[in-house]
């Protein structure tokens, strides 16, 4: 089957439509790249077709790269340099033939024209779409690390003006039709229906259609290079906002702002071969594989469920029981209500599941409107009784955090629930296998850890107990599903995963302040180095009272002492004891002034009091990620996870680890093995044995073997 057709009317209109055969979108495969440079050739030379209307044989225009097969690219040019990187070559040869080649091309776009779908809608003469809702155009490249390397960085500003294209390139986001017609990306916007034909319309009356820039006197809207009136905006202080807001860690900003400001000084040809030359530096750097790989590739594969146990058919809850009508039980309600499940919310009293209930209705009137809410309310029963819990296939226990009470409760539940249906505990901190033994169930018993707000956040870390069954782990990820989370799974271990690595840097954290490190470095190292929360304002956020509780509770448990978080346990103490236990108290590490902005406590340094000679920057950057990479390390080697892709999701859905990283196993990649181990030992000399490397780490290293596949030479 082709990807590409071409059909000519009865006027000389050839009308070329794309189809990738077998995909779901149209994407910028091989074939689609041959067949479009084939199509526009014959559009060029035979004399019969007078022009061409380029549109879609699917749903939507076209969406770009594939990242898969860009991905592995880019694997190469990262071990081989920017030489070895893609290039766009044929596309750009192609596309400035249609451009220069004397006969009129039109798009007609309906659905999403996005990356290399829009870059050869710019590289068009005329542009129409529909206006339809799903009709949207936009250049993302730069949120995976990247840059539109078809020409985009040069045809947009010169179609619409630097200042209105800059934030399309640097942002990623894109824009429906209506606003697209505004700013000037499209020409005319139609009914479905009508595209073609108007398309064709213009065809026929433009017959010798060029682009502005290829015409004698043209000048770029609102002007390029450094005399610009916008000059000192989009390019000085672009800069200067784009570093503060990616701290240096995002190479593609930057590196957009460039090839617009060198490229639209230069003629055409010369602007894509500057954009060229950027894009060889972007496809190089590890920061785009990493966004690539862990926030696309894989993140998608475990949304679809790619890593579901094979052999078990699909299933769907029909009814979901919640035990506990609190923060979490409602937040799991409201998911499962919205997703269309029909839901038992259960707590201690008639009163206390109906005020759950209402908030959960609440959560979606505000999430997504009346008719939302009206759903919610239809979909939820609010219970004190057990009997309701009866015809259950599913229930998800999230009741006070005591083992005494989930006892109680899971003993309850397993009087009333049928035999097939699975039970489901969202602990935080209790081993599954322990809990696993209240019920009657261990094989059909597993962790499913949400977080919170469960509305907004994202990951869903599944928890094995030792006797879960396959079965068990297939049907909590089709829930998962189901609900719109992104599962990875994790075997049961003191914290699980997310819990244990984020544990670690808390624990770094208070390493450094009882050293003396000035906590203002401390929290300003974290935001540098992209952490969605600082320690400090994270601990306060979470209390201290209540990690006070949760490390005496580990305590009491007997726990290994690399589970203890011995640094972090006498700082939370003296915390409590000076009466500061966080952000509901007005007062933790920061101060929260009424009305105002909150503060660091200036208080913190008479009881930690900074040492003259503060460590540089990156040492503390270093402390607060290494820290984390290596207790993932330990995670994998102990077995706690067994793909590197659920350490890596599960650090930045989960912990607000930072995205370009690609995770803490994929920092490792990011940083070299062999310079990581050199550094990690100079930190263990310095610091102490928590950053000796893992010797499985050393094993990998001296084996070149990477995380993710073989080592490249
Ligand atoms: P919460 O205190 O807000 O809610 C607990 C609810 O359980 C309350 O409504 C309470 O009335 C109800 N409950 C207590 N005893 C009960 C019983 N015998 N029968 C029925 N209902 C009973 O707590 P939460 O923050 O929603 O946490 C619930 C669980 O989720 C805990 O295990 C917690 O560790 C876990 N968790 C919490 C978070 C978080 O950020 N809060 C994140 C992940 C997991």
């Amino acid at each position: 089957m082709n990807t590409i057709s071409l059909t000519v009317d009865a006027q000389g209109i050839a009308l070329v439509t794309i189809d990738c055969p077998g995909l779901p979108v149209n994407v910028a495969t091989h074939e689609f790249t041959e067949q479009m440079r084939a199509a526009t050739e014959r559009v060029l030379q035979d004399p019969a077709i007078v022009g061409a209307v380029i549109t879609s044989g699917k749903d939507s225009f076209m969406a770009g790269a594939d990242l898969k097969t860009l991905q592995a690219a880019i694997d190469t040019a990262i071990a081989s340099g920017p030489a070895a990187a893609p290039r766009f070559d044929t596309e750009n040869r192609y596309m400035r033939g249609m451009e220069t080649g004397g006969k009129p091309f039109a798009a007609a776009i309906h659905g999403a024209a996005l990356g290399g779908g829009l870059e050869l809608c710019l590289a068009c003469h005329y542009r129409v779409i529909s206006d339809d809702p799903a009709s949207i155009v936009g250049l993302p490249e730069v949120k995976v690390g990247l840059l539109p390397a078809g020409g985009g960085t040069q045809r947009l500003p010169r179609l619409i003006g630097i200042e209105a294209a800059l934030p399309l390139l640097l942002d990623g986001n894109p824009v429906p039709a209506a606003r697209a017609l505004e700013i000037g990306i499209v020409d005319a916007v139609t009914p479905r229906a009508e595209l073609v034909e108007h398309a064709r319309r213009w065809v026929l009356a433009n017959r010798n259609a060029t682009q502005p820039w290829d015409r004698k006197g043209w000048q770029l809207p609102g002007g390029a290079g450094a005399l610009a009136e916008h000059a000192s905006r989009s390019f000085y202080i672009g800069t200067a906002q784009i570093r503060s807001r990616t701290q240096d860690n995002y190479p593609a900003p930057l590196a957009i702002l460039s090839a617009v400001y060198e490229g639209t000084q230069l003629p055409f040809d010369r602007g894509t071969a500057v954009e060229a030359r950027y894009f060889a530096q972007l496809a190089s750097d590890p920061v785009a594989r990493n966004l690539i790989r862990t926030q696309f590739v894989n993140r998608k594969r475990y949304e679809r469920l790619g890593h579901r146990p094979a052999g078990v058919p699909a299933s769907r809850v029909t009814r979901l029981g919640v035990l506990g009508a609190g923060m979490m039980g409602i937040g799991i309600a409201y998911s499962a209500g919205n997703a269309g499940v029909a839901v038992v919310l259960l707590d201690t009293s008639p009163d206390q599941a109906d005020a759950g209930k209402a908030r959960a209705v609440d959560i979606a009137r505000r999430a997504s409107g009346e008719e939302a809410a009206l759903r919610c309310e239809a979909a939820i029963l609010a219970t004190a009784n057990y009997d309701d819990l009866r015809d259950c296939d599913f229930v998800i226990e999230a009741v006070f955090e005591t083992r005494a009470v989930k006892s109680e409760v899971l003993g309850r539940v397993c009087e009333v629930l049928g035999d097939d249906a699975i039970l489901a505990s969202n602990t935080s901190t209790l081993p599954i296998t322990g809990l696993a033994d209240y019920s009657d169930r261990p094989t059909r018993f597993i962790g499913m850890h949400f977080f919170s707000p469960v509305e907004r956040m994202p990951l869903l870390e599944i928890i094995l107990g030792t006797q879960t069954s396959q079965e068990t782990l297939a049907r909590a990820m089709d829930l998962a599903r189901l609900l719109g989370k992104t599962p990875i799974v994790v075997n049961d271990s003191p914290g699980f995963f997310t819990s244990r690595v984020f544990c670690t840097y808390v624990d770094e954290a208070m390493a450094m302040l009882a050293e003396g490190v000035s906590p203002a470095l401390i929290e300003n190292a974290a935001r540098m180095a992209g952490m969605a929360a600082s320690p400090l304002a994270v601990l306060d956020e979470v209390s201290l009272d209540l990690q006070q509780r949760v490390a005496d509770q580990a305590s009491a448990d007997g726990l290994d002492e690399r589970f203890l978080r011995n640094h972090a346990r006498p700082v939370i103490a003296r915390m409590n004891v000076l009466g500061r236990q966080g952000r509901k108290r007005g007062a933790g590490f920061y101060d929260y002034p009424a009305g105002g902005r909150k503060r660091l406590w200036p208080g913190l340094s008479e009881v930690y009091p900074p040492n003259p000679q503060q460590p540089d920057v990156e040492t503390v950057r270093q402390r607060l990620l290494y820290i984390q990479a290596l207790e993932s390390v330990r995670c994998l080697a102990e077995g706690v996870i067994t793909a590197p892709a659920d350490a890596d999701i599960g650090a930045i859905l989960g912990l607000g680890f930072p995205a370009w990283t690609g995770g803490p196993l994929s920092l490792i990649e990011t940083v070299g093995l062999d310079a990581f181990l050199r550094s990690c030992d100079a930190l263990a000399a310095a610091c102490g044995p928590r950053f000796a490397p893992p010797q499985s780490l050393r094993e990998r290293n001296r084996e070149q073997q990477l995380f993710y596949g073989e080592a490249h030479s």
